[in-house]
């Protein structure tokens, strides 16, 4: 069909001929609420922001290099809480074409409407606004500390458009020209270098950045106040760098010496990480920034990567557990730099391949460069975690599609960074470690300062290990949901060669709707056996529903496990002579195999296959394990299957859980080397925490007294860094107001990131209701930052001893505490509040309550569709098997 458009432009005088080309009306549609569409796409920003941090605005101007495919009367771009004083296009000729700008959409989808159509091909669109800064930790946020006033950026995923207006989503990469006029005496820090400085007249200072390499908009970060700058000189050349790389750190006023060991060991992190990319760091510059605000974590921003204080702020005596977060988070962080930045996905449906390729790298980028900080089994022991998610019916998969704004910070979970990990560690162990990073580096070869979808990653893993059937494998991982779970039976008739007859089904909890026989997968699937005396292992794809693999031997195996090294992402269940001997032989087992064993037990005591006394007497054995993280796991499990005991009858669970643990910690006295100083803290915790050991807390209550000062001044040595947190517990839990109301002071008072992690963790699990009043007063009050309020919420939520007390404050005061959570993680953190409940009426209630907020909370549903489920799910246990469970711990 032809449009009477076009006769009437054919025969058109030629002075009306370029309004006559071929427009589309964009004024009159619907905001897209997920991508923008291909029609107008940048070329270039040039932005200059104003910022001072010590007033409640911020302004700026911004030019966009645009193409437009096509003439068009309006365009849809991106933009939110933007007070835009002047909008207008110049065209190539730079003829001025009035505009006006308008938010359709709370996403931040905003329609740009031109006085007449803007023509195809290169132009530019020109604005001036200013905008609030944001106070809840995202976007372009402000801070007050010790009457100085910073400013930072956390843009990923959405917020960039609340700073400037722009085309932002993950697929438009182009160079920025960034500048900022900030006060006399401020540090302005951004992307790249800073290549001048020039005073205006009112004596503000212009601050001049190089252009960028091409970067979607939730990589630039700014940080603008009286920071202290520490300058770190140059990181040094490497076997794959020949140039030096400036490094600094970043910190708040008075904290840049505290860096030091944040900055030392940089060096050693990205070199380790160079060179598994075999391509050098790819920007002119690093600086690590330690926000004075606790954010959540840490962001990959190019050449200006933010951490909160915890992860920066450090020295060689810090606690163990600090130290480890710092070197993993940094490498994860600067992998980033490799794969998320000079790679980067096209959509948000992929950002799972930026965070799981990052979750598993940093593990190996950590373990390479500091074998003692045992980060070795970290990747396995992230997708164990995630499969708690993965067994719900209403699990997404690895790559889910995002149609919507609202969907976006869902793609964030568990499932994301954690399976995605551990589906990456399995297919590199099933192509081989070099052949996989020959994938890897192929795959940066192709795409670099560009974008590139899974497909593409999964294709260039395929050819440059040379194994094309790794795509299958990879494909029925990410385009399912659901842990796969292996039975095998072992079958060792009389003149054949012994074998496991296969079975491979979606693993389901007692009451889930997921259907018995769902789901088939190509798994890269290993067993381990004893035979003859003697560990084998025997390895297939194992790609259909059924199937049975022959083993290496010809005795009958006196012990089978079939996931051999925890290589692979699948649980598996046994028949009971199975089980039998590999709980027999837990203390024997590989820690990796330790951990793997400990999953599918506790999975199968979930799913109702193995008896409640089984799964006692394994978990039992494992907790008399050697390998620290395996007796962790064992007294995880425990303390979480105790929620499907009756609060009454948690006293003698107690002492059961005291009997079990207690000559394991007495084994590790004296012991110091970093596995029993790890192993310590996490058993102590168990001990006094969880299973109330009095003769324990005694001493503890002494050591909290002294070290706040309850009868004195405080004595800060009196208890040491890495048991802060436990005695702190105890002597919130047993030493009543005046502990609390001291402790509450201080933490007030300390800028000190490790002493507030510790103090809040441990306030957070007081559980007399007259001083709950008190900390919720102190929440309301604001007396916590950004994050820490969720963590102190979620704690008293998810433990049985404060959840009803909590919810009740939640329905007094909710509005106020959903305003306060930072926006990045209402949606998905509030609905999962619920978790701790064990009733389908709770259940119910809950959903009303969060349905009640649906509009406070947008992109809610699918967290709270699988807090619904974990909740009905922990009802079904207990009916089912909670008697059983008490009867095997020896109570009735
Ligand atoms: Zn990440």
């Amino acid at each position: 069909m032809k449009s009477l458009r076009w006769i009437v432009c054919a025969l058109a005088p030629i002075a009306v001929l370029a309004a006559c080309q071929p427009s589309t009306t964009v004024r009159d549609s619907a905001p897209p609420v997920g991508q923008l569409g291909k029609t107008v796409a940048p070329t270039r920003y040039s932005i200059e922001l104003s910022i001072d941090p010590s007033k409640d605005t911020f302004s700026g101007k911004v030019v966009i290099d645009i193409t437009l495919k096509e003439a068009q009367d309006a365009i849809w771009l991106h933009g939110k809480n933007l007070k835009v004083s002047e909008v207008y296009l110049t065209d190539a000729e730079s003829n001025r074409i009035d505009a006006s700008y308008e938010e359709r959409q709370e996403s931040g989808v905003a329609l740009v409407t031109f006085a007449k159509n803007a023509p195809a091909g290169a132009s530019q669109l020109h604005f001036a606004y200013s905008a609030p800064f944001n106070t809840a930790a995202n976007a372009l946020f402000k801070v007050e500390r010790d009457g100085n006033y910073y400013a930072a950026t956390q843009f990923e995923a959405t917020a960039a458009r609340q700073v400037f207006p722009g085309f932002d989503e993950p697929g438009f990469k182009v160079p920025f020209d960034i500048s900022v006029i900030a006060r006399e005496g401020d540090a302005v820090v951004a992307t790249t270098p800073e290549v001048s400085t020039k005073e205006l007249a009112d004596g503000s200072v212009l601050h001049t950045f190089a252009r960028t390499r091409p970067l979607p908009t939730y990589l630039i970060a700014l940080a603008v106040g009286p920071y202290d700058v520490v300058d770190f000189g140059m990181i040094p050349v490497n076997s794959v760098r020949d140039h030096e790389v400036p490094l600094r750190g970043i910190a708040a006023k008075g904290l840049g010496g505290e860096m030091q060991y944040a900055l030392k060991n940089t060096a050693g992190l990205l070199s380790a990480l160079e060179t598994y990319f075999g391509t050098p760091y790819p920007y002119e510059k690093l600086d690590l920034i330690a926000v004075p605000e606790s954010f959540g974590g840490a962001m990959e921003n190019v050449g200006a990567i933010t951490y909160d204080e915890y992860l920066m702020l450090m020295d060689d005596n810090s606690p163990l557990d600090q130290r480890r977060a710092y070197a993993s988070v940094h490498a994860h962080e600067m992998s980033h730099m490799w794969f998320g930045d000079l790679v980067t996905p096209m959509w948000w449906n992929d950002i799972w391949l930026n965070e799981s390729f990052a979750s598993w790298m940093e593990n190996k980028a950590a373990h390479a460069y500091w074998p003692e900080g045992q980060f070795d089994r970290e990747t396995l022991k992230g997708a164990l975690g995630a499969m708690v998610n993965d067994s719900l019916a209403s699990a997404r998969q690895i790559r889910e599609p995002v149609n919507n704004n609202d969907e976006i910070n869902s793609a964030f979970d568990d499932i994301t960074y954690q399976k995605g990990g551990g589906v990456l560690a399995m297919l590199e162990h099933y192509v081989g470690e070099k052949q996989f990073q020959a994938g890897v580096r192929l795959h940066l070869k192709r795409h670099a300062d560009s974008t590139a979808t899974a497909e593409d990653f999964i294709a260039s893993v395929a050819t440059g290990s040379d194994r094309p059937e790794v795509e299958a494998a990879f494909k029925s991982f990410i385009e399912q949901p659901g842990v796969p779970l292996v039975s095998a039976k072992l079958d060792c008739t009389d003149g054949q060669t012994p074998r496991l007859e296969l079975h491979q089904a979606r693993y389901a909890p007692l009451g889930s709707p997921i259907k018995p026989d769902a789901g088939e997968w190509t798994i890269p699937f290993c067993a381990a056996y004893i035979a003859d005396g003697t560990r084998k292992s025997s390895c297939a794809l194992f790609d259909r529903k059924e199937q049975s693999l022959d083993l290496a031997t010809g005795a009958c195996p006196t012990q089978v496990h079939p996931n051999a090294d925890g290589t692979g992402y699948y649980r598996f269940t046994l028949d009971e002579a199975g089980w039998q001997s590999l709980i027999a032989g837990a203390t024997k087992l590989s820690p990796a195999e330790a951990l793997v064993f400990a999953d599918s037990l506790d999975a199968a005591f979930r799913a109702g296959t193995v008896s409640a006394k089984a799964y006692v007497s394994g978990m039992t054995a494992l907790v008399n394990h050697s390998a620290w993280d395996v007796v962790a796991a064992a007294t995880g499990y425990l303390e979480e299957v105790a929620r499907i005991i009756d609060p009454k009858d948690l006293g003698p669970v107690e002492q059961a859980f005291r009997a079990i643990a207690t000559p394991r910690y007495a084994r590790l006295a004296g012991a110091s080397d970093s596995e029993s100083q790890l192993l310590h803290k996490r058993l102590q915790r168990f001990l006094i925490v969880v299973a109330k050991d009095q003769a324990m807390r005694k001493p503890l209550a002494r050591q909290a007294a002294r070290a706040v000062g309850l009868n004195g001044k405080p004595d800060p040595s009196a208890a040491s860094a890495s048991e802060l947190e436990t005695i702190f517990t105890v002597g919130v839990q047993d030493l009543g107001e005046p502990f609390f109301d001291l402790l509450l002071k201080q933490i007030i008072a300390s800028e000190d990131p490790e002493f507030r992690n510790s103090a809040i963790g441990a306030l957070a699990r007081l559980e007399d209701p007259a001083l709950a009043r008190k900390l919720e007063a102190a929440v309301l009050a604001g007396k916590f930052k950004g994050t820490e309020m969720l963590r102190v919420l979620g704690r008293q939520m998810n433990r049985t001893e404060t959840a009803e007390q909590t919810y009740a404050w939640l329905r007094e005061d909710d509005k106020a505490i959903i305003k306060m959570i930072p926006e990045a993680f209402r949606s998905n953190i509030f609905p999962t509040f619920g978790n701790a409940f064990c009733t389908n009426d709770r259940a119910d209630e809950w959903q009303k309550f969060v349905e009640s907020h649906a509009a406070e909370l947008p992109g809610y549903e699918r967290d709270l569709a699988q807090t619904i489920e974990t909740i009905h799910l922990c009802a079904a246990l207990k009916q089912a098997s909670g008697a059983d469970l008490l009867a095997a711990l020896g109570i009735h």
